[in-house]
C-alpha cells in the first residue's frame, strides 16, 4: 500500500476546522439533514440481473407484462369442455346425452378438433379450451355411457371452471412499479409473464471496520483486557437486513497510519463506510481525523445531542458516506438504526422501512439527561390493562439491551425524565411484537435458564428480565409479570422469601444455591480450612482484597452478617452479581468474595460454603390457570428439570 500518510489535496485547512465540528454538538434533526444534504439527490447505478437474484433489491424501472396470463383459456377442473347451450335442459331428471370428440387435452396438448353441437371433449386441469366449447363440466358431474361418450344431468353456466386469456395478466399491463421490494411473489409474478431478467439497484457494498486495540474476533481466543467485536457482526448483518452489501473488514488498532491505509483502500473498493469505536476525544481516538482528509465535504456532523449516541461522526467523502458509530454496542445499533438505515436504504433504491409504533405504559420512572434526545430501549409486557414497556437499559454498553428489546421510546430533550405509568409510544425493533406467554420478572439466576429451556422447546414464548427480587416483587404485585424469582433473607426470622409475599401472591419453591467464599485456588489462606477460620485469615492479612456485592443483594445481607463491624480493604467494591465476583477473584482484581457454588466452580475458582440459600418464585395467583403458567409449574416438577439443575450444581426443593 501507497499513498496512505499524507494526502494533500484533500487535507482540509487543518486543525482549526477539526476542532470547530468537535465543538459543535447538532440537533438530531440538523445533523440527519446535513448528512442527506451532502449525500442527495444522487442516481442510483442500474444492473440488469436475473429475477432470481433480485431477490431483496429495488425495480430500478417500471416492469410491463408482454402476455397474457394465462397465454389461452383454461380449464380450471379435470372434466369435459362442453357447449353450455346443450346442457340449458339437464336436470336431475334429465339427463343430455354428449358424443365424446375422439381425442384427450391433457396440460400441453393443443386441441385439434372442435366441440360442435352434441359433443364434449376429455380436457385436464389446465389444458387449453378447444374451439367452439365455453364451459367445462366436472367429470364427478357426469356419467360414462358407453365408450365414447356421457351423460350430464345439471346445467352448465357459459364460462364455468374456465380462466379466459389474460384474466390473470393481461399483456400491456403494468407489472411492477419502479421502486418496488422485489420478493418472492414478485419473482413469482415476472416468471409468469416469461421475463427472466430485470433492472435494478444494486445492493451498496458497505465496508465495515472496527477499530480498538482491545478488539479480538469472534473465535479466537479472548485475551487479558480484551473485548470481542460484536459490533462489527451486528453491524454486518443489519446492514445486510436493509438493502446493503456487507463485507466485514476485521478490527484495527487505534494506529493512525495502519486505520488510515484501511480506510483509503475500502473508500476504494465500497460505496459505503461504516466504522465503529474511536470517535470520542479520548487519546487513542484516531478515526475522525483520518476522515477529514479522505475527500470532500468530509465531516458534516461530528456530536449529535443524542443519548445514547453522543459521538457519532457522519462525513461524506467525495460522494461516499463515512460513517464511524460510537464504540458501545447499544449507541452503536441505536445511532445505526435510526441514523444511518434511512440513508443506506434510499442508497439501495427501497423505500423508508415500515416501523410499527404501539402504546405502552411505563411501570418505573426513568431519568433522562436534559438538552439531549434520549432513546430508551424497551421490552413489552401484556399488563394487566395493555403493553407495559420496561426499559432494557443496561447502558449504553449492553449488547443485551439492544438485543433483548422490542423497540424504543424518546424523551424529548428538554425532559429531565419520564414519570412512571406515562402513556408512550414505543416504536417497534421487530415488525410485530410477539407479546410473550410467560413473563418473569426479578432475581436472575443461570438455574432459571434450565428450567425454562423445556418450556421454550414445547413452543412458549419466554421473556425474562432482570430487575432485581425487590423490583420483581414489585412488578408481580402490579400484575405485570407471571412469576417474580426472588432469594430475599427477612433478617428477623431468618427465613426466605415467604415473608415478603403480600396478598395476591403465593410462593412456588424453586431451588436452593450455596452461597460461600470464593478463592483463586492454592491460595493458603483459603485453601482446604473451613470458614470462620478463612474469614479470620482474610481480615487479619492487610493486602488481602475483598470484592463485595451491592446494597440489596441477598448475598450482600450475608456478607454484612459475616463481615459484622470489619471493613476490610476492597469493601466498596460492589459489582451487581454473582459472575462480577467471580471474575474479579479469578482476574486476581480481588482475592476473595461471596458467590453461589456453581459460578464459582465455573470460573474455576476454589469454595469454601457458608449456608444455602431460597430461590423461589412469588407467583400472581390471579395468572395460575394460564397455559405457560401451567406448564412452567409441571415443567420445574419434572424429573428433566430436576436433573438438569442437580446437573449445575443446584438443589431442587423437594416437591
Ligand atoms: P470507543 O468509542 O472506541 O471509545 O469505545 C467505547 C467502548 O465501546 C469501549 O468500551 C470499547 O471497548 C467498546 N467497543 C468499541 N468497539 C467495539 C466493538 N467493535 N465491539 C464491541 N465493543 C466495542
Ligand atoms: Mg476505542
Amino acid at each position: 500500500m501507497t499513498d496512505t500518510k499524507t494526502h494533500p489535496a484533500a487535507a482540509p485547512s487543518g486543525k482549526a476546522a477539526d476542532q470547530q465540528q468537535f465543538l459543535t454538538i447538532l440537533s438530531r434533526e440538523d445533523a440527519v439533514t446535513r448528512f442527506e444534504a451532502a449525500l442527495f439527490p444522487r442516481s442510483n447505478a442500474i444492473v440488469e440481473v436475473p429475477i432470481g437474484e433480485a431477490l431483496g433489491l429495488a425495480l430500478a424501472a417500471d416492469v410491463t407484462a408482454a402476455v397474457d396470463v394465462p397465454p389461452f383459456d383454461r380449464s380450471n377442473v379435470d372434466g369435459f369442455a362442453v357447449r353450455s347451450a346443450d346442457l340449458a335442459a339437464a336436470g336431475e331428471g334429465h339427463p343430455v346425452g354428449l358424443a365424446l370428440n375422439g381425442e384427450v387435452i391433457a396440460c400441453g396438448v393443443e386441441p385439434r378438433k372442435p366441440v360442435r353441437t352434441g359433443t364434449a371433449t376429455t380436457i385436464a386441469t389446465g389444458g387449453p379450451v378447444p374451439r367452439g366449447a365455453d364451459a367445462i363440466v366436472m367429470v364427478e358431474h357426469t356419467q360414462p355411457a358407453g365408450d365414447d361418450a356421457i351423460e350430464v344431468r345439471r346445467a352448465a353456466t357459459p364460462g364455468q371452471f374456465v380462466s379466459h386469456a389474460g384474466s390473470d395478466i393481461a399483456s400491456g399491463e403494468l407489472l411492477l412499479r419502479a421502486g418496488v421490494t422485489v420478493g418472492s411473489r414478485e419473482i413469482g409474478m415476472l416468471a409468469a409473464c416469461g421475463i427472466a431478467s430485470v433492472p435494478v439497484v444494486p445492493k451498496p457494498r458497505v465496508g465495515i471496520l472496527s477499530t480498538g486495540d482491545e478488539l479480538v474476533q469472534p473465535g479466537q481466543p479472548l485475551v487479558p483486557a480484551g473485548i470481542y467485536d460484536s459490533n462489527g457482526a451486528i453491524i454486518a448483518a443489519s446492514v445486510a437486513e436493509n438493502g446493503g452489501e456487507p463485507t466485514l473488514l476485521g478490527a484495527f488498532a487505534d494506529d493512525e497510519a495502519t486505520l488510515e491505509a484501511a480506510m483509503r483502500k475500502a473508500l476504494a473498493e465500497f460505496d459505503f463506510l461504516i466504522l465503529s469505536g474511536g470517535t470520542s476525544k479520548g487519546a487513542g481516538d484516531v478515526s475522525h481525523r483520518i476522515v477529514e482528509r479522505l475527500g470532500k465535504p468530509g465531516i458534516v456532523a461530528h456530536g449529535v445531542a443524542l443519548k445514547p449516541g453522543k459521538p457519532l461522526c457522519l462525513a461524506v467523502c467525495d460522494g461516499k458516506p463515512v460513517v464511524i458509530l460510537p464504540g458501545f454496542p447499544t449507541s452503536a445499533m441505536f445511532t445505526f438504526h435510526d441514523m444511518i438505515v434511512p440513508v443506506l436504504r434510499r442508497m439501495a433504491g427501497l423505500g423508508p422501512r415500515a416501523d410499527g409504533i404501539v402504546a405502552a405504559r411505563t411501570p418505573v420512572r426513568i431519568a433522562s439527561e436534559a438538552g439531549r434526545t434520549e432513546f430508551v430501549m424497551v421490552s413489552l409486557v401484556e399488563g394487566a390493562d395493555g403493553l407495559v414497556a420496561y426499559p432494557t437499559g443496561k447502558g449504553s454498553g449492553a449488547i443485551t439491551s439492544f438485543a433483548q428489546a422490542d423497540g424504543f421510546l424518546r424523551i424529548e430533550a428538554l425532559a429531565d425524565h419520564l414519570p412512571a405509568q406515562s402513556e408512550v409510544s414505543v416504536t417497534l425493533l421487530t415488525p410485530q411484537v410477539r407479546v410473550p406467554d410467560l413473563v418473569i420478572i426479578g432475581s436472575h439466576c443461570t438455574g432459571l435458564d434450565r428450567a425454562l429451556t423445556p418450556l421454550v422447546r414445547d413452543g412458549f414464548a419466554v421473556r425474562s428480565l432482570t430487575v432485581g427480587s425487590m423490583a420483581g416483587l414489585a412488578a408481580a404485585r402490579r400484575g405485570e409479570c407471571d412469576l417474580a424469582p426472588i432469594h430475599l433473607l427477612d433478617e428477623k426470622s431468618g427465613a426466605y422469601n415467604a415473608p415478603f409475599l403480600v396478598d395476591g401472591l403465593e410462593l412456588v419453591p424453586g431451588w436452593r444455591r450455596m452461597q460461600g467464599i470464593v478463592h483463586r485456588l492454592g491460595d493458603t489462606r483459603f485453601e482446604g480450612i473451613g470458614a470462620d477460620e478463612a474469614l479470620r485469615n482474610a481480615l487479619g492479612d492487610p493486602d488481602c482484597l475483598m470484592v463485595n456485592r451491592n446494597h440489596g443483594a441477598g448475598t450482600r445481607i450475608l456478607i454484612d452478617r459475616l463481615l459484622g463491624a470489619a471493613r476490610p480493604e476492597g469493601y466498596r467494591n460492589q459489582p451487581r452479581s454473582h459472575n462480577a465476583v467471580a471474575a474479579a477473584v479469578a482476574q486476581g482484581r480481588a482475592d476473595w468474595g461471596v458467590t453461589i457454588e456453581p459460578v464459582a466452580r465455573a470460573a474455576g475458582l476454589g469454595f469454601i460454603p457458608l449456608t444455602e440459600e431460597h430461590y423461589d418464585f412469588a407467583m400472581v395467583s390471579a395468572r395460575r390457570e394460564r397455559p405457560a403458567v401451567r406448564a412452567f409449574l409441571e415443567k420445574l416438577q419434572s424429573q428433566e428439570t430436576r436433573e438438569a439443575l442437580l446437573l449445575a450444581g443446584f438443589h431442587p426443593a423437594e416437591s
